[in-house]
């Protein structure tokens, strides 16, 4: 069998060639899309393969997922869920408030602003604000939050509108939303056009430095076009009139970083930055070699996950998932995992209660059902919650329950 060469594609930051480098094969389904059990699996499903770039070195999807399949009316995730990144957001919208925003009349923007759980105590500080939430019943929670936010995607459209209305912006922030943004140049233009002179723009994202060290696969979906380094920010933010001036690690939703961007010149780049970028050089992150060891990393974790699913099956062993996350979407279609090997999913979010997982169609139940019929190994597809989760599962471990983690290893904890 031959395979045909795959050909080139441009990238979508720089335009020069991108080299694939990981396959996940086709038919992903829409990650965040939870169909009722009597729904027939969605006909929009896509190629999951990703690569770099020759030139700027943006790691990114292959292939495009058409937005407006991804954020629909009945968005199941809301930041407030989980207890973690609410207390995370309070604290930042905190730090915020006593550093960037202390200025007179400051006024900050949130691309995509979820249920509103960092702009609802910077709105109860009296500071204009305006959140952006395409997804309409999660923006109706932030507006029951006390939060100012439009139902809509931030794009180039609404900058003399807003320019007009409020002024520039003293912040521009988003979290783990740019990522997903397909037309990158075009949104760092619109926020440049957007920025007071000594204006912020910062923005949280899964990092490519973790993914590659923690062989975090399923971070590779179709909410993430993007996997950021400081090399692939820096060169985008230069191609767009902004400049990286400083990056800090952040420990929420399984790592990440935290870039803030400016003007040019107008702010002194940190030594985090220097330093990031030091270190990715000397772990060669944005080399090709690294990224080709990472997917052979993947897919001897593929090898091994099912491997040992089929020996628990072949022991007669009761096994189910924990998390029903646009990340387990990744594995369960990449790794061909179905309800043979996985009775059902455990999703502490009732809007995913008695739905099925997006690939796969397992079913989603309660931790109450987990709790009353407990299995003997739980899949933690919420990896990233691991500490929350198991804290609150003790009771699971307690009676010999096991939890079966698949990065950077398949392992049982
Ligand atoms: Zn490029």
């Amino acid at each position: 069998m031959t395979s045909t060469p795959v050909p080139p594609v441009a990238c979508r930051v720089c335009a020069a060639e991108v080299q694939e480098f990981l396959d996940l094969g086709t038919g992903h389904p829409i990650s965040q899309h939870f169909p009722r059990p009597q729904d027939t699996p969605t006909p929009q499903t896509y190629r999951l393969a990703v690569g770099f770039c020759v030139e700027c070195t943006m790691v990114q999807l292959i292939d495009d997922v058409p937005r407006e399949h991804l954020f629909t009316t009945d968005y199941p995730f809301t930041s407030s869920d989980s207890v973690v990144v609410s207390d995370y957001f309070r604290d930042l919208a905190g730090q915020l408030l006593d550093t960037e925003l202390r200025g007179p009349s400051p006024f900050m923007i949130e691309i995509g602003c979820n249920d509103g759980t960092l702009l609802a105590p910077i709105a109860a500080a009296g500071v204009r604000h305006v959140g952006f939430e395409p997804s309409a019943n999660v923006a109706e929670k932030a507006r029951r939050a006390g939060v100012t936010v439009r139902p809509a995607f931030f794009d180039s459209a609404v900058v003399d509108e807003l320019l007009e209305s409020e002024g520039p912006a003293t912040v521009l922030f988003s979290s783990y939303v740019i990522s997903g943004i397909t037309e990158l140049g075009s949104l760092f233009t619109t926020v440049a056009a957007l920025l007071a002179a000594d204006g912020v723009f910062i923005f949280e994202d899964a990092y490519l430095g973790d993914v590659v060290q923690d062989r975090a696969f399923d971070q590779i979906y179709d909410e993430h076009v993007y996997l950021f380094s400081a090399h692939s920010v820096q060169a985008a933010a230069e191609r767009h009139a902004l400049e990286l001036v400083d990056a800090q690690r952040i420990s929420v939703r399984g790592g990440g970083m935290r870039y803030t961007l400016a003007h040019p010149g107008r702010r002194l780049p940190t030594r985090a930055v220097r330093e990031l970028l030091n270190e990715e050089t000397d772990r060669a992150l944005n080399d090709p070699t690294t990224l080709m060891r990472f997917a052979d990393d993947v897919r001897q974790i593929k090898h091994d996950l099912v491997a040992t699913l089929e020996r628990l099956r072949a022991e007669g062993r009761k096994v189910v998932g924990y998390g029903a996350t646009a990340k387990g979407a990744t594995v369960l279609q990449y790794c061909d995992i179905g309800p043979d090997l996985i009775e059902y999913v455990v999703d502490s979010t009732p809007a995913k209660q008695g739905h099925v997982t997006p690939a796969k169609q397992l079913p989603i139940r309660p931790p109450s059902a987990f709790a009353a019929d407990p299995p003997d190994y739980a899949v933690l597809f919420a990896w990233f919650h691991a500490t929350e989760i198991i804290t609150r599962e003790k009771d699971f471990a307690a009676r010999g329950g096991r939890w079966l983690v698949y990065v950077p290893e398949v392992h049982v904890r």
